[in-house]
């Protein structure tokens, strides 16, 4: 007997079903999306203050040289980032949504805002 994902009551029907009926369904997945929400939250934060903190010091340049110290003192999350590029020199463009940022020297970043190749920013497959 195959039992419910949430309420443990017998699943009837097609060998793949889950849930004995819709609403423990839809009562699960909303949960599920419930907790996603609550957990990617701090994350998301960081990562879009990252983002404001890149498109202030672009401003409507397309690329600029910033020092390091600078972004550390607006409080960047330098190990928060959205991908991951390697360029063709074997430079690492750590991305941030719409713009990326690289170590150009120890003490200098080069900030950029650019539409990367999907193909080339998620070098293996993402799984769902
Ligand atoms: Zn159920």
């Amino acid at each position: 007997m195959r039992s419910c994902r949430l309420c443990n009551n017998e699943v009837l029907g097609r060998a793949d079903k889950i849930f004995c009926d819709i609403k423990c369904k839809n009562t699960y997945n909303l949960a599920l999306r419930r907790q996603t929400k609550l957990e990617v939250k701090p994350i998301d934060r960081l990562l879009h203050r990252n983002r404001e903190i890149l498109q202030l010091l672009l401003g409507s340049l397309k690329k600029v040289m910033i020092d390091k110290i600078v972004m550390t003192r607006a409080n960047f999350y330098w190990d928060h980032c959205t991908g991951l590029y390697h360029n063709k020199d074997g430079k690492i463009y750590h991305l941030v949504y719409d713009f990326a940022w690289m170590e150009f020297s120890s003490q200098q970043i080069l900030v950029v805002k650019k539409k990367f190749n999907l193909k080339q920013v998620h070098a293996q497959p993402m799984s769902k």
